[in-house]
């Protein structure tokens, strides 16, 4: 089974993940939140291979090479934006389904996810603990290549509500 662990850090610094997901925007391009940290540490090829990529709608994932950044890939996932993109649940969970179903079919072993949406999308933080960890039980017991599921929270209280909502999922019995 697959195992699911919490942190407090930045997505941009995960040396021993095959990829990171970035809460991207529809156009991919270096932004605020975990994008820009995600660019700037990639380097501007990240921007140039993008690209060709975008634009992505919400819910979808696209993957690009991880450039300067210390893992293989990266992962972009465009998340809801709280309120306006619906059903904001299924699409938020979408994100996590596809970006998963990428790393199947490149065969990672591991892969981080920050907190998609819970930044300038507004989505409520602990909504979206429930939203990801539901994806992720889901599709779990289909997975075959993934082996280790990280995510990664900024700040303090983020992480408390996402380790709350993980005792609560059933994962990681
Ligand atoms: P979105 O546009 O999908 O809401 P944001 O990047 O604005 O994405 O924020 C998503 C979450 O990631 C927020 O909880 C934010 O606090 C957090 N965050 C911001 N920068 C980083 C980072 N470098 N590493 C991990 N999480 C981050």
């Amino acid at each position: 089974m697959v195992k699911v662990e919490l942190v407090q850090g930045n997505i941009a610094s995960q040396p021993d993940m095959d990829a990171v997901v970035n809460a991207a925007n529809a156009r991919l391009l270096p932004g605020s939140g975990v994008a820009g940290a995600i660019h700037s540490a990639a380097g501007p090829g990240l921007a140039e291979e993008c690209q060709a990529l975008a634009p992505i709608s919400p819910g979808q994932a696209v993957i690009s090479s991880g450039h300067r950044l210390p893992n293989r890939y990266v992962i972009h996932c465009l998340g809801p934006v709280y309120g306006v993109d619906e059903p904001s649940d299924q699409l938020l969970g979408d994100c996590y389904r596809n970006a998963l179903m990428l790393a199947e079919q490149h065969q990672l072993r591991s892969v981080a996810f920050p907190a998609i949406s819970t930044g300038v999308f507004g989505y409520p933080v602990d909504k979206a603990a429930v939203v990801a960890f539901e994806a992720i039980a889901r599709l779990a017991p289909t997975l075959n290549s993934v082996r280790l599921i990280r995510l990664v929270l900024f700040s303090d209280s983020d992480h408390r509500v996402f380790r709350t909502a993980l005792s609560r999922s059933g994962l990681n019995p």
